[in-house]
């Protein structure tokens, strides 16, 4: 979709993109500004493949702070995004006949980094009724001798879903049984909730914090994707395991990020309320906006940056170029191609017909965006 937006665009289509996964928002000035004098002081060596210390001090400090989570510096380790980090973590651990338990709809890159570190993705599907959260009746049903690990995404990326403290615990009480399973947790829009609590598997459940790791970083909530700075925490034997995979392929991400990531992490993070305040009204407002798109149905999400609605009152209806619309990815084609919207369709995420709509971007490209929607649902007959 990215692609084909990319081509419309340079053959002077006026294309808004709501496809992205990134905040639009600047990475803050006394961030940019660490990374200058980072540069400036000649922090531009190697550092450790774990991290710089004053960053997994600066992360040690906010899991405690944040969450009561006691780690030590070796329970940290610094990859380039929180990306590399799941990947390590699954590349550290993963035997060939290893699961790992899904719950779909889910990241993208989740099933394949599981396949490319040659264990099994077992998809759970959990559908809209259920929040799109999984029970913890279909996580007992979904483990067998060979799963490693389950993955967590709190806030979700695509559905905005968000587990309460109860709904983990729920979870911890099936996992006590199954003590081989361990727990990723992926936190990395932990910032970005909307009149809920944020909570995390390894501070819910304690005694699963031996068997957790817990995945976040500064991309979304710092607006620093390109910076490229994630972490895990975590047992300190898969740490070790994750870093010599590191040691092996990148080393380390970027010096002079590691100090901006420092920057970011200590400075107060004023700029994380500002950034969600901003969120939430973008999201209403395109809430808001589409309950006139006829076909399209979407629940309230309670986190992240994205909607996800289902388009299942779309599928089967023609196009006014007499296509007709079979799949949401048929939508999201219909709607860049006529109406010059950029959406991702459901089933990259594992769940059809849905569309995923990123609301990090501007107002104004919302608003023109919604109205473009509510126009290519009508044109359909
Ligand atoms: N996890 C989830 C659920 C994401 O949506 C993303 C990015 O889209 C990442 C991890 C990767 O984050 P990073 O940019 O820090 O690698």
């Amino acid at each position: 979709m990215t692609a084909r937006a990319a081509e419309l665009r340079e053959a002077g289509a006026d294309v808004i993109t709501l496809s992205a996964g990134e905040p639009d928002f600047e990475t803050p000035s006394a961030v940019c500004e660490a990374g200058v004098q980072a540069i400036r002081r000649g922090r531009t060596k190697y550092t450790p493949v774990a991290g710089i210390k004053e960053l997994r001090k600066a992360i040690r400090d906010s899991l405690s702070s944040d969450h009561g989570l006691d780690y030590s510096i070796d329970q940290i380790t610094v990859g380039c995004g929180a990306k590399q980090v799941v990947f390590n973590a699954l590349f550290a651990s993963l035997d060939p006949s290893d699961e790992v338990v899904i719950p779909t709809p889910c990241w993208v890159s989740y099933p394949d980094m599981v396949k490319l570190a040659g264990g099994t993705p077992l998809l759970v599907a959990c559908g809209e009724l259920q929040g799109f959260k999984l029970r913890p009746d279909a996580l007992e049903a979904a483990i067998t001798s060979r799963t490693k690990w389950l993955m967590l995404n709190s806030p979700s990326n695509p559905t905005g879903a968000v587990y309460s403290r109860d709904e983990l615990l729920g979870l911890a009480a099936v996992l006590r049984r199954y003590p081989h399973v361990h727990v990723l947790s992926d936190d990395i829009y932990e910032k970005l909730t909307y009149g809920c609590e944020f909570a995390t598997m390894a501070a819910v459940a304690p005694d699963l914090y031996e068997r957790t790791l817990t995945v976040n970083g500064v991309s979304k909530a710092d607006a620093m994707t390109g910076w490229r700075v994630g972490y895990g925490a975590g047992p300190v034997a898969l740490i070790k395991a994750m870093n010599i995979i590191q040691g092996q392929t990148s080393s380390h991400t970027s010096s002079i990020s590691q100090h901006a990531a420092v920057a970011a992490l200590s400075g107060g993070r004023q700029h994380v309320q500002e950034f969600a305040s901003a969120f939430l009204k973008r999201r209403d407002l395109v809430l808001q906006k589409l309950k006139q798109a006829e076909g399209l149905s979407c629940r309230v999400p309670d986190g992240a940056f994205y909607v996800f609605p289902s388009c299942a009152g779309v599928v089967g209806k023609r196009t006014p170029g007499g296509r007709v619309i079979e799949t949401d990815a048929d939508f999201a084609m219909y709607l860049l191609d006529t109406f010059s919207v950029a959406v991702v369709p459901g089933s990259g995420f594992m769940a059809s017909p849905y569309i995923r709509i990123s609301y990090a971007s501007s107002t104004e490209d919302l608003t023109r965006a919604c109205d473009r929607i509510i126009a290519a649902c009508a044109a359909l007959s």
